[in-house]
């Protein structure tokens, strides 16, 4: 299941609500991917207030006000809680029952905690201590935009990432109950490290990488991923896309958007769950294209994923890679890009694919 909120959110984004939210804010100017305006919180004559368009988060680069659009509403027009989350689902059509205050209160501190260790992260990764995983980066074909797209960073240790978010002004109290109680101790080794996003946007989760090691289990997560098992990685990026690529691994899907010629999510090595598939077609999906990689139990877990895709209503088809890759990531690193392109033109339908093919 989802959470209620994530929900609401995505459906505001689709119809960029924050236009309407933060649009009547003097100075208030489209800026890239998203916008920008005058803060309201601080005496401002120049725009320094971020309004975010793939995430319903906004923040003042001068007075530091950050917060989602519930905490604006409270902040800007001294509404109650329930107040603000009436408005908000009455715009996306919802109803306010099933919400939960402290569930919320939660969320937000988790997604703020996780973006400053994420810019510190990306920071540190184009420091001399983020080389080695860099280089590793550069390795596998990733180029300078797309590391920088891809949002990449470099984990130096649970006690370096504590000292720095005190050093960034956050109380001991918001380490204890949100850093320790997410934050998973044993995974230091793990240097690269991957933002994971719920499917509004926020931040949510980390996933890390021990680059010294290959294969599946040189992933580990960096925090808990519970509130994350039904969302597909990057489903933010992939809403009411009529055709989605389904991969494996979280490096195949960042890979493919960054090359960005069709969007793409990753279900992880357990295969699709039933709720992964309940977040696609929630989110308008109509045909996912799985690439999943070759081997039998890959191919297991194709037609047990087009088996649940398909009793959802949402069509599955087969990206077949050639027999000599493992997986689409390897296979766009190996190959030129006109290859994946042509890939991308002969999808095979079920019926017509096997397993040995
Ligand atoms: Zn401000």
């Amino acid at each position: 299941m989802m959470r209620e909120s994530e929900r609401m959110y995505a459906l505001l984004l689709d119809m960029k609500y924050q236009d309407r939210l933060f649009g009547s804010l003097e100075g208030f100017t489209k800026k890239g991917n998203g916008a920008l305006a005058c803060c309201p919180f601080h005496d401002d004559p120049l725009p320094t207030l971020v309004v975010y368009a793939d995430r319903p988060e906004y923040f003042c680069f001068v007075c530091s006000s950050r917060g989602d659009w519930l905490s604006y509403l409270q902040r800007r027009e001294g509404l109650s809680f329930s107040e603000a989350l009436s408005r908000l689902t009455a715009e996306a059509g919802l109803l306010p029952a099933g919400y939960d205050k402290a569930r919320w209160e939660e969320d937000l501190e988790r997604a703020h905690l996780l973006e400053i260790a994420a810019g510190y992260f990306t920071t540190q990764l184009f420091s001399p201590a983020g080389e080695e995983t860099l280089h590793y980066l550069y390795r596998r074909g990733y180029a300078m935009g797309e590391v920088e797209g891809a949002a990449f960073g470099f984990f130096p240790g649970f006690e370096n990432l504590k000292s720095y978010l005190q050093s960034q002004g956050i109380g001991d109290d918001i380490l204890d109950a949100v850093l320790s109680a997410v934050w998973d101790r044993d995974a230091d080794g793990c240097t690269l490290a991957i933002p994971f996003r719920d499917s509004c946007g926020r931040l949510m989760g980390m996933v890390g990488r021990d680059i010294t090691r290959t294969g599946r289990e040189a992933y580990r997560p960096l925090t808990d991923l519970s509130v994350l098992k039904d969302v597909p990685f990057l489903m933010y990026r992939a809403r009411k896309q009529e055709q989605v690529i389904v991969a494996e691994g979280l490096l195949d899907a960042l890979l493919v958007d960054q090359i960005g010629i069709k969007p793409a999510v990753a279900i992880g090595k357990e295969g699709l769950s039933e709720g992964q598939a309940d977040a696609l077609s929630a989110y308008g999906v109509k045909q996912c294209l799985l690439c999943l990689g070759n081997g039998s139990q890959k191919g297991q877990k194709t037609i047990e994923a087009a088996r649940i895709l398909e009793s959802r209503g949402i069509d599955a088809a087969v990206l077949p890679l050639p027999h000599q890759y493992d997986d689409l990531d390897c296979f766009i690193r190996s190959t030129d890009l006109h290859d994946f392109k042509r890939l991308l033109k002969k999808p095979v339908c079920m019926g017509e694919w096997s397993t040995d093919s």
